[in-house]
């Protein structure tokens, strides 16, 4: 696969999974099987949601899971925090460093558990819509941690598929993928925003569940 080196398999100690319980970061877990799935409350507003999805995604994939609460609200905007986008921002729900941040938060919490890979489930149709979500912004933040104490480093096996093509190729059917969401605006997916938009199009894409339009 491209992307930055998948480390996942060479390294022997195991890595922390960010799964917000969306289609890519579940097709990931299902296809690196991580030793640690990490759900973080940051305050985006469909925080309960991915909580719940994500703890029902690691149920029915028998693998383990931690939740970690960080109160970034304060820091945030766009579609996550409320309807209103930030001025010049990349896309309506975008939230400055947030992946930057919460990438760090992950590095950290693999530190705690004695684990030095953080996997990101970000993929190809992610890069034009956000900085923080290029190559190149993976590979600077794997430069950075390896300036720092820990050793800690990013991966990204898929950042070079579509997210069709990962879900594709985890081969999950709609048992594990109804629990999915990927809304960026409430707990209970909205139909209307780019979140579920680009979920509606890979399911539908690879034919699972068609759900008539309103
Ligand atoms: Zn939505």
């Amino acid at each position: 696969m491209g992307g930055n080196d998948v480390r996942t398999s060479a390294r022997r100690d195991g890595s922390v999974l960010l799964l917000s319980g969306g289609l890519d970061s579940t097709a990931l877990a299902a296809l690196e099987r991580p030793t640690l799935c990490l759900v973080i409350d940051y305050g985006q507003r469909p925080a309960p949601a991915e909580v719940r999805a994500a703890t029902a995604v690691t149920d029915a994939l028998d693998l383990p899971i931690e939740h970690l609460r960080l109160d970034l609200g304060d820091t945030g905007g766009g579609l996550l925090r409320d309807d209103r986008p930030l001025p010049g921002g990349p896309s309506p729900e975008w939230w400055p460093f947030r992946n930057q941040i919460l990438v760090t938060a992950a590095a950290a919490v693999a530190l705690r558990n004695n684990l030095h890979t953080v996997m990101v489930g970000t993929v190809i149709d992610d890069r034009d819509r956000h900085a923080d979500g290029s190559p190149a912004f993976y590979a600077a933040l794997d430069r950075l941690f390896a300036l720092q104490e820990g050793d800690v480093r990013v991966v990204t096996p898929a950042i070079d598929e579509t997210s069709t093509a990962l879900v594709g190729r985890s081969g999950l059917g709609e048992d594990v993928l109804a629990w999915t969401v990927s809304c960026h605006r409430a707990s209970l997916p909205c139909g209307q925003c780019p979140g579920c938009w680009k979920r509606a199009k890979v399911l539908e894409r690879l034919g699972l569940l068609q759900t008539p339009g309103p």
